[in-house]
């Protein structure tokens, strides 16, 4: 049995009231390792840690801060084959996309923010006819908290935190009680790099208990979440009379929207990719997929044809595309939503159906699903499944498919397929997204502001952004 624990002030320890968790193997669907539900006291003294390292890692200079950050990047890229393989156990997900994108991501989260740091500056005013002049600190906020989802659990993970002790902050953080594993790995090579103790602490446990310890928390002053709307929703209505900094990377019901004259095979390649990579379950996946008339019986054929070669198996086969998804009660979900679209009057193309496989029946395997629907008001099309599930309906005008896109609650990505320079402005202009790739997907450049309009959250990651929001801006003003 793997045991995880909570890692606070550079060590590893039970949970004070000895509560824990069953670690599934989406895999296998067994039991594989427990997991601390931890407590307040567990939360309040990961807090201690970190404010006693606080007076000491904020005035840490930049260099070594740097240092220590690309270190860590550098112990993760040795280790990479046993993160993957550990992430890939506890997620479901295919070793080869854990090898090809997770921890890579990871570790390039760590070295970006430490390479970031040392580029990062604040403003100076001068106040002309008045002889003064102002300038701007930006000064590390504190103890901050970081609370990420399961979906790409390392990813995600040092995405926010990174950044956090990057700027000066001590954290207290919890991964999904999900897939707590690799953040747990996570302690040892900080350990190995040297962080200074309490710097970081990880604590593991369920959302209802560890995570709201922390968002109740009057003295963590921040809070970087990802995960649901509703999670969001209610994180905010706690930390909102706190006056808590809040940023929030909520759910997506993403448009993938295909025009005639676009490069019709780089389109199909991509496109089974954004609808199913990772399961489907990335918060960037195209799960409306749009089809301008005139090649939509084409793109209909050729799209079910290369979904139904994708290679659902387990998640530690070479040859696998789509693996486990991450948990029974996620699996009878994405089921349910599936037969929501039946009932709908929707046309399942393809999959559709769980997946026995040989030796490891009680995995949670599901065939990559495409639903044809007429109408973009149905529930499969307004409400986030996050699954191995598309839709694909087709549209005329770019008026109406715009119209469309932008008709969901969520706002968080969108793709578009065109060669047309002009239609790519309008659309770009006009779609209610935060993130609008045209004629690729998930290129990633780390310096772009990253985050979603509507339901889809608030605030901006990525680059200046986050070390903007992990810091306070204090303005000096200096009259000569
Ligand atoms: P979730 O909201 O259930 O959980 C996310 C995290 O919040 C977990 O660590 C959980 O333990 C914690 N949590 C739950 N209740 C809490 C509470 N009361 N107080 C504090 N913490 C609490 O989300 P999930 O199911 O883990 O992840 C899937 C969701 O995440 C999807 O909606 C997906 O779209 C979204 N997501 C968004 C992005 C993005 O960048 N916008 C990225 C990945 C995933």
């Amino acid at each position: 049995m793997d045991k995880i624990q909570n890692y606070i002030n550079g060590n590893f320890h039970d949970p004070i009231q000895n509560e824990w968790l069953d670690n599934y193997c989406p895999a296998s669907g067994e039991v594989y390792g427990q997991l601390p539900n931890s407590s307040k006291e567990d939360v309040e003294n990961a807090y201690i840690a970190a404010k006693s390292a606080f007076p000491t890692w904020s005035q840490t200079t930049i260099e070594e801060r740097s240092r220590i950050l690309i270190k860590i990047s550098e112990l993760l890229e040795a280790n990479l084959q046993g993160f993957a393989a550990a992430e890939s156990k506890d997620n479901g997900k295919p070793i080869s996309l854990a090898k090809a994108v997770d921890i890579p991501r990871a570790a390039s989260n760590f070295r970006f923010f430490g390479n970031a740091i040392t580029q990062f500056s604040s403003e100076s005013h001068e106040s002309v006819g008045q002889d003064a002049i102002n300038y701007t600190l930006r000064q590390p906020i504190g103890v901050v908290g970081c609370i990420s989802p399961w979906n790409l659990p390392l990813y995600l993970f040092t995405w926010k935190i990174a950044p956090a002790i990057a700027a000066g902050n001590c954290v207290v953080a919890k991964p999904s009680e999900i897939t707590p594993m690799t953040a747990y790995l996570l302690g040892d090579i900080c350990n190995e790099a040297g962080l200074p103790k309490g710097v970081l602490n990880i604590v593991h446990g369920l959302g209802t208990t560890t995570g709201q310890a922390i968002i109740e928390h009057s003295d963590i002053k921040a809070i970087s979440f990802t995960g649901g709307t509703a999670t969001g929703a209610h994180i905010a209505k706690i930390a909102a009379p706190m006056f808590k900094k809040l940023s929030l990377e909520l759910g997506g019901k993403n448009p993938n929207i295909i025009f005639a004259d676009c490069d019709y095979d780089a389109m199909l390649e991509i496109s089974v990719r954004s609808s199913f990579s990772n399961q489907g379950q990335i918060c960037l996946c195209g799960s409306r997929i749009f089809v301008e008339l005139s090649i939509y019986e084409k793109f209909k054929k050729d799209f079910v044809e290369k979904v139904k070669d994708l290679k659902v198996g387990h998640p530690s086969k070479a040859d696998t595309n789509i693996g486990a998804l991450v948990s029974k009660q996620h699996l009878n979900k994405v089921l349910d939503y599936i037969a929501i679209a039946k009932k709908e009057s929707a046309t399942i193309l393809c999959g559709g159906h769980k997946v026995n496989i040989k030796g490891f029946e009680n995995g949670y395997y599901l065939e990559p699903t495409v639903i044809e629907v007429s109408t973009d008001e149905c529930r499969i099309n307004q409400e986030e499944v996050f699954g191995p599930v598309v839709t694909i309906m087709p549209f005329n005008t770019e008026d109406e498919v715009l119209q469309m896109a932008n008709n969901v609650k969520y706002g968080l990505s969108a793709t578009i397929w065109t060669n047309d320079l002009k239609r790519t402005m309008r659309m770009s202009n006009q779609i209610q997204a935060g993130i609008v790739w045209v004629n690729t997907w998930m290129l990633r450049d780390l310096r772009t502001p990253f985050g979603g309009v509507k339901a889809s959250g608030i605030g901006r990651e990525g680059g200046f952004e986050a070390l903007r929001f992990f810091t306070e801006a204090k303005n000096v003003c200096i009259k000569y």
